[in-house]
């Protein structure tokens, strides 16, 4: 078990906190989605009560070690202000400059300093000003941050996959580390469904590519009972099934290990379960995710998809069938739409999916969803409050139900 936020004395002390504010800002500089921010406030708040003064770290966007003045935190700085109800210190520019130091060194007790874009510096992602990898200084950046603190608490979920200076280097130059409030939530939920779950277990994927997730399900059938497969990916499992799967996406070198996968599930005595219909299309704009005017969309009567269709989203039938084990399911882990859900004609079975879950939640599952697309569809389907735990790490999520571990949850020490 990692050291938590209550694990550790923070009070009157200078306490550096990773955060993950790599929230969307649109071209007038507003916010448009403060989820990331608004789940960092109980970890701040309680830190401010027990007086403690509070830098923020965090990254935003791509910058490559570049400073990109678009991807100022200004905005954040201002949001999250507002957020705490009480003023933060922000400086632009460099988060290690002389400024910034002193910034750190005169914060009082229950004061808020963030400091600028962590990726405005090159170092931050392991390299040198010229962009080779450089291990020596990423570590040199780590000591400058964590010359600013006492104290390092990890609360950025979302970057936690990442082995970066202040993801990982900065723990050994601090006196001590824990998990804030956020990541101890993360890891309550996602650790206790993989490795203690209710039975029945119910996991359901869907998206994009097999191979994006093939490494979740290899671990997620040693653990779980059931798998539902929806969204392209389920076109790669039909096709080495020998069932037709007209254009649907499928990626034809991922045929074999879709076999092996299911003598695993045999095996493992795991029940998989593939759409037995389909809505289908002749033709969808992937770019501007719509229906040409001109095309041809119609349901399947079997999982069978007729040549020149490909498939979009799965049948009634099939909402049918996965409705009966979720109703089951005493554990839910989702993660990727069951359709090409950005098109409002082909979201139906990711939404009704995600109702079904938020109904089984209300009758005592425990529901958690993870994966920006599954979390848009359980916001559309108007149920992202009845589900029991939503990830705010998409990558990060995807790689602890790999089993992977992760760096930046590694590196903070046990209890
Ligand atoms: P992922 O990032 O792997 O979770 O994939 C999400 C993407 O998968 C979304 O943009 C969906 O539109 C897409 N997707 C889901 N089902 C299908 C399908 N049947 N055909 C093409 N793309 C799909």
């Amino acid at each position: 078990m990692k050291r938590t936020l209550k694990d550790i004395d923070v009070r009157e002390k200078k306490v550096l906190v990773r955060v993950d504010y790599n929230v969307p800002i649109d071209v007038n500089f507003n916010i448009t989605n403060d989820k990331r921010i608004v789940s960092t406030i109980p970890t701040l708040k309680y830190l401010l009560d027990e007086n403690a003064a509070v830098i923020i770290m965090t990254h935003l966007g791509r910058p490559k070690g570049n400073v990109i003045p678009e991807m100022s935190l200004m905005p954040v700085s201002a949001r999250l202000s507002e957020l705490l109800g009480k003023p933060v210190k922000f400086f632009g520019g460099d988060c290690i400059s002389v400024q910034s130091k002193k910034a750190a060194n005169d914060l009082k007790p229950g004061e808020v300093l963030l400091l600028e874009n962590l990726r405005f510096h090159p170092e931050e992602e392991g390299k040198s000003k010229s962009g080779k990898k450089d291990e020596v200084a990423m570590e040199t950046f780590a000591k400058e941050l964590a010359s600013m603190g006492e104290v390092f608490i990890q609360d950025a979920f979302g970057t936690v996959h990442r082995s970066h200076a202040s993801t990982v280097g900065i723990v050994k130059y601090v006196k001590d580390a824990a998990v804030g409030f956020l990541v101890e939530k993360e890891l309550k939920f996602l650790g206790e469904a993989l490795e203690n779950p209710v039975r029945p277990f119910l996991a359901i994927l869907g998206g994009a590519k097999v191979s994006d997730k093939i490494n979740v399900i290899e671990n997620l059938l040693n653990k779980v009972d059931v798998i539902i497969i929806g969204g392209a990916m389920a076109y790669t499992f039909m096709k080495s099934r020998g069932i037709s799967t007209g254009t649907s996406l499928v990626e034809n070198d991922k045929l074999d290990l879709s076999i092996e996968l299911f003598k695993k599930a045999e095996c493992k005595k795991v029940n998989f379960l593939l759409p037995i219909d389909h809505i289908i299309a002749d033709k969808v704009d992937f770019l501007n995710k719509s229906i040409p005017d001109n095309a041809v969309v119609k349901t399947t009567l079997d999982e069978k998809i007729p040549d020149g269709f490909m498939g979009v989203d799965v049948g009634l039938r099939s909402i049918d069938k996965f409705s009966e084990v979720v109703k089951s399911a005493k554990t839910i882990v989702w993660n990727g739409p069951l359709g090409i859900f950005e098109v409002s004609e082909f979201s139906k079975g990711t939404i009704e999916v995600a109702k079904l879950v938020a109904e089984r939640t209300c009758k005592g599952a425990i529901s958690v969803v993870g994966g920006g697309d599954s979390v848009s569809a359980v916001k559309k389907a108007g149920v992202d409050e009845r589900i029991s735990h939503i990830s705010t790490g998409g990558g990060a999520s995807l790689e602890f139900l790999e089993g992977k571990e992760l760096p930046g949850i590694a590196s903070i020490p046990n209890k």
